[in-house]
């Protein structure tokens, strides 16, 4: 299995750091190939623009969807986000491994997706998406560490459900592009917890990430679900 770790977390030696190293030393020592992109320790540009292409397509007006499309087509991306492409075709699994920042992505990973993720068909568009999308046959997983503890984020919770939380990521960015999303691993208030809890939550997350072939999905939805007007057919 070939995976890939995109890391967004500005301390190496944070319990996402402990998280990190404990799936990459599971996965080496089960005879896998793990790629990982450190997001602070790269200084990766989250700020798109411009920077993201080595073509243009229109110099007077930048529309950064026709400038993927172009680039696509001409092989005009940017080499730091070629590089993260490469990765995301050449791996079996994606890991988005980050810490819930105001109730969503760091901002380092959220522009690490506006950046990569392309349309233009390149990563996403011209009928490539969901179930027929580009990654289709691939698995992805959200591993996110949450300040607050289980309670708070129940169906009655005072900060909703987690679920409905992570449902722009888990849906709207992983499945959006054709990965089959599996259950989000979360490890709650590790701040707060003891040191025992801690290796427990290390512990569960080794065994989780050697089941990725078999954990179970997000069972979102395909597009042969949908009427022409993208509204689920009745039965
Ligand atoms: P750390 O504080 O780095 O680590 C927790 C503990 O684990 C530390 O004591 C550390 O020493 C220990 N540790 C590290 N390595 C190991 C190891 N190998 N073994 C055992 N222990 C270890 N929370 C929410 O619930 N909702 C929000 O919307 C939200 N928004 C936020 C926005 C911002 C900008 C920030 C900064 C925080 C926000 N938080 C929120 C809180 C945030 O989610 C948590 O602080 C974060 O998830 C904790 O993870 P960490 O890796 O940073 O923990």
């Amino acid at each position: 299995m070939r995976i890939f770790i995109v890391h967004a977390h500005p301390e190496p030696n944070s319990f996402n750091g402990a998280l990190t190293r404990a799936a990459e030393q599971a996965l080496v020592a089960a005879g896998h190939e793990v790629v990982i992109s450190d997001l602070y320790a790269m200084g990766f540009n989250p700020v798109s623009g411009r920077r993201n292409f080595t073509t243009v397509r229109d110099a007077n007006y930048y529309r950064q969807q026709a400038e993927e499309a172009n680039a696509a087509v001409h092989g005009g991306f940017a080499p730091d986000i070629q590089a993260e492409m490469d990765k995301l075709f050449w791996c079996d699994a994606l890991i988005l491994q980050f810490p819930l920042w105001w109730f969503g992505l760091p901002a380092i990973l959220k522009g690490w997706v506006d950046r990569v993720f392309a349309s233009g068909g390149r990563i996403y568009g011209g009928g490539k998406w969901y179930d027929r999308g580009v990654f289709a046959g691939k698995r992805a997983m959200c591993s996110v560490t949450i300040g607050g503890p289980p309670p708070i984020y129940s169906d009655r919770g005072l900060n909703g459900p987690i679920s409905e939380i992570l449902f722009p990521i888990n849906h709207g960015i992983l499945y959006f592009v054709g990965f089959t999303v599996i259950e989000p691993f979360l490890v709650h208030a590790p701040a707060r917890i003891s040191d025992l809890e801690r290796q427990i939550y290390l512990a569960r997350y080794r065994e989780r990430i050697l089941d990725l072939p078999q954990a179970s999905t997000i069972p979102y939805p395909k597009l042969a679900d949908f009427d022409v007007h993208h509204v689920l057919k009745s039965n």
